[in-house]
């Protein structure tokens, strides 16, 4: 069932603890650029470096009578289920294939769970972990398309409100659309003209593709900076593509480039460490794409980042994604 602001106050008591009500800070560069308040909502300082943890957590005690909980995600999804299953006494087991590289197996093992690792592909690891619900009596976690994942996330939203009530933009990283969803959900009920706009990168957009489509359709994954945004959305899509359908104003894409230039303008600027998913807000905003009027937020949504690629980019070096090379720009020239 789709979720209301009540459960996202509830989700708000369940999280409550072991999830940090993150810092909104002013970003003074942003802020010059926008002709008024632009600020950063710092989930990256989460406990597992990404704000996914809020979901995990209110999906993990959903599940609290079940055997354990399981998901196929290598990235901050798995992260988070890891990270609240450990936190609320509870088994989970991480489904990953064996191309996955060995950082990250021993990244989610490092957060207490059992990695399970099957077969050569994304869909052998879904198999093991569809098993697992049928035969071990496991409760499945969905990145983005679950009730209380998505209600988890909007916690987010109730945050940035409460804080600043006279916020007129909201510019949110998008890919499954459960963060998206879940803070617009809680934004706009509480402030209905707030403009709420999500943002993904112009390469592998699955929700910005299904909702031009009117339903969920596949795309090509290819890399990306903002590698956090990709994979698609679900042929079975239950709740995210309606809820984004309904509650965001627009969603818009930017490019590589975009990005690249947003990841340096955060760091140097900024001083902030963050995926190339967080900066497609900033990258909007820089590239014009996206004009907020008044106070406007973005969230910082994590920092789990391959710290080589990193480095290329602030040092203004050339970065080479599968057939697509960036061209290596310094800051400032
Ligand atoms: C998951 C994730 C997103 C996108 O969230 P969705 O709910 O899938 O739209 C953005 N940034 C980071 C760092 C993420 O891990």
């Amino acid at each position: 069932m789709r979720p209301v602001l009540a459960d996202i106050f509830a989700a708000a008591q369940v999280i409550a603890g072991v999830a940090d009500r993150t810092p909104l800070v002013p970003s003074p560069y942003m802020s010059g650029v926008v002709g008024a308040d632009f600020l950063l909502k710092l989930e990256n300082m989460q406990p597992i470096g990404a704000f996914k943890l809020r979901g995990a957590l209110n999906a993990v005690a959903g599940a609290q009578d079940a055997a354990g909980v399981t998901c196929c995600s290598t990235g901050n999804h798995g992260r988070g289920v890891a990270y609240a299953a450990r936190a609320r006494g509870l088994r989970a087991v991480i489904c990953m294939s064996e191309l996955v590289p060995q950082a990250k197996v021993d990244g989610i093992r490092a957060l207490g769970a059992e990695v399970r690792i099957v077969g050569r592909s994304q869909d052998a690891a879904q198999a093991e972990a569809a098993r697992l619900v049928a035969e071990d009596g496991l409760t499945e976690i969905s990145p983005f398309d679950d009730a209380l994942v998505i209600a988890g996330q909007g916690t987010i939203g109730l945050e940035i409100m409460a804080a600043r009530p006279d916020l007129e933009t909201l510019l949110i990283p998008l890919s499954g659309g459960g963060l998206a969803a879940g803070v617009a959900l809680a934004a706009k009920t509480i402030k209905p003209d707030l403009r709420v706009i999500g943002i993904s990168m112009d390469r592998g957009a699955a929700m910005y593709e299904s909702l031009r489509a009117g339903h969920p359709v596949e795309v090509e994954e290819v890399p990306s900076l903002a590698d956090s945004l990709g994979g698609g959305i679900g042929m079975e899509n239950r709740l995210s593509f309606a809820m984004c359908r309904d509650l965001l104003d627009d969603v818009i894409l930017v490019t590589e480039e975009e990005i690249y230039t947003a990841m340096q303008v955060l760091y140097y600027e900024d001083r902030i460490v963050a995926e190339g998913a967080c900066v497609v807000g900033i990258a909007a905003v820089l590239s014009g794409k996206v004009v907020p009027k008044g106070p406007t937020a973005t969230i910082i949504t994590g920092r789990n980042l391959d710290m080589a690629m990193f480095t290329r980019v602030i040092t203004g070096q050339d970065v080479v994604l599968g057939d697509k090379v960036i061209q290596g720009k310094t800051y400032g020239t």
